[in-house]
């Protein structure tokens, strides 16, 4: 369970009889709750979007199955890593919703706030966002802070009980609808720029605050541009010390590189045999096959990465290793695909199947850049875990 780092026991991940029981009982559930959904909204309704997926969260809480390796203590399920395991691989094969809007909270926010968060605050979200009652979103990149995250420059200052927030920030996903952000700050700006940095929770209500949609190639508007106008914030929203947000927000960033995947790639491989039924070109097959087999490996290495988070609350290194392997299977993916779908891939709205495989190609140009590019990944991995010569200027880049 989530805790203190300690040694990992061994894990086998074949069904045990609990784990037996376990998959008939969500397979179950998944068979009566699934056909008495709403159709999904269309594709840039967002309230609507807000709404469905908001509902199934709340249908996942009553059903016992949100959260589903969050402490019993907070409304999560506690379950066994080869439980949640068995868990995405049902909801998977059930072709159940995604959690969409509720990915921030769900994915990230919620797992640093267990990990880093008061009791208090623990009270006041993680039961909150289980239910489908508050949506996050994420407030870390600014115009001159992405890579180089520790350069951002959204200032704080203290007033008494309050921060002054004042500042802007970009590529929110989901701020629009959102009720509360993750909020990165700069509280000291003389100390290092890793120490001048603290991590607070933002109440997206709060006065002096403005979201600009900003529009993507998909022609809807999935993330935002944040600015900040002597925004109060209580100093009892700040999760860990303050000049501590550095070490708060790699929490935060392993839990978005790592665990929060699961779902794509269950996705992805899901695609990839549909793909499969769509070409007998020798080549292609023989280049699929290939991709299946590569996400055959992540998936080995999502048991992996989701039995160390259960086990020690972070991912770790598996997280950074994942995310890039599969930026990279993914595109090469949805390359495939346009290949085979030839004269066809140039129309996004076609009939059948070709306008997903589109669409997919191009919200997965993101996958690379979200969360921290592949060339940043690969920086991490050659001098984190490979220990290779650091960049010229002496410090890794996080984010
Ligand atoms: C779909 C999507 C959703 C997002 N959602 C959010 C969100 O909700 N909240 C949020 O805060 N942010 C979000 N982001 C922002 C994301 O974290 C940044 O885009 C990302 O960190 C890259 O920063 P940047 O865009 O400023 O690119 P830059 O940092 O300007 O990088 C530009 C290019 O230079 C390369 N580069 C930069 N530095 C180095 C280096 N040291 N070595 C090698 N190459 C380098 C990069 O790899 C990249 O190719 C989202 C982004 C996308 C695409």
């Amino acid at each position: 369970m989530w805790g203190p780092p300690r040694t990992l026991p061994p894990v086998d991940l074949r069904d045990s009889e609990a784990d037996a029981a376990f998959r008939a009982e969500l397979r179950d559930w998944l068979a009566a709750t699934l056909p008495s959904l709403p159709p999904p909204p269309g594709r840039d309704n967002w309230p609507a979007k807000r709404k469905f997926d908001t509902d199934w969260q709340r249908r996942l809480f009553e059903g016992g199955y949100a959260g589903i390796s969050w402490p019993k203590a907070y409304g999560g399920r506690e379950a066994s890593p080869s439980e949640e395991l068995v868990y995405h691989e049902e909801m998977t094969a059930a072709r159940a919703p995604y959690v969409g809007v509720n990915f921030v909270g769900m994915l990230h926010a919620g797992p640093t706030l267990i990990v880093e968060g008061t009791d208090e605050q623990k009270k006041a979200h993680l039961p909150k966002i289980l239910r489908g009652e508050e949506v996050w979103c994420q407030g870390f990149s600014e115009p001159n802070a992405g890579s180089d995250l520790a350069s951002l420059r959204t200032r704080a200052v203290r007033d008494g009980d309050d921060y002054i927030v004042n500042g802007q920030k970009i590529w929110s996903s989901f701020a629009q609808l959102a009720d509360v952000g993750e909020l990165l700050v700069r509280t000291d700006p003389d100390a290092p720029r890793h120490r001048g940095i603290s991590w607070l929770i933002l109440p997206m209500d709060a006065p002096g605050i403005e979201v600009r949609p900003i529009q993507t190639v998909l022609g809807g508007s999935e993330f935002c541009e944040v600015f900040f106008d002597d925004v109060r914030i209580p100093v009892a929203n700040r999760v860990g010390d303050e000049n501590d947000g550095w070490r708060v927000t790699n929490v935060t960033l392993s839990f978005e590189r790592g665990t929060a995947f699961v779902g794509e790639l269950m996705d992805a491989r899901r695609q990839a045999e549909h793909l499969l039924t769509m070409t007998t070109d020798p080549a292609d097959r023989r280049e699929l096959g290939r991709i299946l087999a590569y996400f055959d490996g992540l998936w080995a290495l999502t048991k992996r990465n989701v039995t160390r988070a259960q086990n020690s609350g972070d991912p770790g290194a598996g997280a950074v290793v994942l995310k890039l392997a599969y930026s990279d299977a993914r595109d090469a993916l949805d390359d495939l695909a346009m290949h085979v779908l030839d004269r066809a891939a140039l129309s996004i709205e076609d009939v059948f199947d070709v306008g997903y495989f589109v669409r997919e190609r191009l919200r997965t140009l993101a996958l690379p850049i979200a969360a921290g590019s592949s060339q940043i990944q690969r920086n991490i991995i050659g001098e984190r875990l490979l220990g290779l010569p650091k960049e010229p200027r002496g410090e890794p880049v996080a984010s």
